[in-house]
């Protein structure tokens, strides 16, 4: 079997971002306080490969930050670190992250000299005035461009999305996912909306000029996301932010902040499946489904989260899962 894809992250916080988006603080989503320069690259990279078993394909992503808006000399310091890596192919390949208003035809050669494969465009919403009132600084026309753009110049793209921005309804993501079908990335990531210390988002909540978004807001609305581009064949690489210190230890004073976020929605789509399968015919019954191997706790539901939500709603008298070799994400009942 071949050894799973690894990744070493390198974290370039607000490098390169021209503005301040009102929910954005990197040092706490990432942890880290300053950004990399070119040793850093080179002690991550060591230090990644010393721990990573051997044989794997492993890749080398700068996250954080806007990694094409950083001043060019900059740029190319970053990546000419990684050059001897990827020469020597103990690294495989190289993605980053960036704006969509900072991708064009110049940089995206650029990039593909220095050996970049994946692109991740942060487009956050294809909703105009959700991009003006979050302070993002670009439009959806400049991301679907950039999508375009870096779709046509051969590298791989993911896209992603956040919900619960000022401005933003279901509605407004539910746009956004579908527009992000059309352009058709390799993947997305989704990230509910946290409210981060003193952001300017925490301003504004503590003034009361935005409304949290919740962990319930996120689960109902991520479900219904993730069976958009289920349909679409398009996996979600990442859902809610990855927990760290700062984070969890205060920073995220409100919001859709949940360490098992992506858990959380994919119970919820096996609520969803599960009710489908029930009615009120079944009120004292006992009631087993089946779900594919590994996925009885999703079913099941946090603190059997769906089992109970299954007696409130049908008064079933009990709810048991097994496991039988079927489609991820479906249920029958047995
Ligand atoms: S969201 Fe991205 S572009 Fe906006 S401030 Fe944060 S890192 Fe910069």
């Amino acid at each position: 079997m071949t050894p799973r894809r690894r990744l070493i992250p390198v974290f370039v916080p607000h490098l390169g971002c021209p503005h301040m988006c009102v929910f954005c603080d990197q040092r706490k989503i990432t942890g880290k306080l300053r950004p990399a320069g070119p040793a850093d690259v080179t002690r991550a990279v060591e230090e990644g490969l010393s721990r990573l078993e051997p044989g794997a394909p492993v890749t080398l992503a700068f996250y954080g930050g806007s990694f094409t808006a950083i001043p060019l000399p900059e740029q190319e310091a970053l990546l000419r670190a990684a050059r001897p890596y990827l020469s020597s192919g103990r690294i495989t390949d190289i993605r980053l992250s960036t704006r969509p208003d900072a991708i064009d035809d110049t940089i995206l050669a650029l990039l593909k000299s220095y050996g970049v494969r994946t692109i991740e465009l942060g487009v956050q919403s294809m909703d105009g005035e959700v991009l003006r009132l979050s302070g993002r600084g670009h439009t959806p026309e400049d991301a679907e461009n950039a999508a375009k753009a870096v779709k046509a110049a051969g590298f791989e793209l993911i896209l992603q999305m956040m919900t619960g921005l000022p401005g933003d309804t279901p509605e407004k993501s539910l746009a956004t996912a579908k527009k992000f079908v059309e352009l058709a990335p390799s993947g997305v990531r989704i990230y509910p909306t946290v409210i981060v210390r003193d952001t300017p988002l925490y301003n504004m909540w503590r003034a009361g000029t935005y409304r949290e978004h919740t962990v319930e807001d996120a689960v109902a609305l991520c479900a219904e996301l993730s069976e958009i581009f289920a349909a679409a064949g398009i996996p979600i690489v990442r859902l809610g932010l990855n927990p760290t210190d700062d984070l969890s230890g205060g920073g995220a004073v409100a919001g859709a902040y949940h360490p098992a976020l992506g858990e959380l929605v994919l119970s919820r789509r096996y609520l969803a499946r599960e009710m489908e399968l029930l009615s009120e015919a079944d009120r004292g019954r006992d009631v087993v489904f089946a779900v594919s191997p590994g996925r009885i706790s999703a079913a099941i539901g946090q603190k059997r989260a769906n089992a109970e939500a299954l007696r409130a709603r049908y008064g079933v008298k009990t709810v048991k899962f097994t496991e039988r070799p079927m489609p991820d994400v479906t249920v029958e009942r047995i």
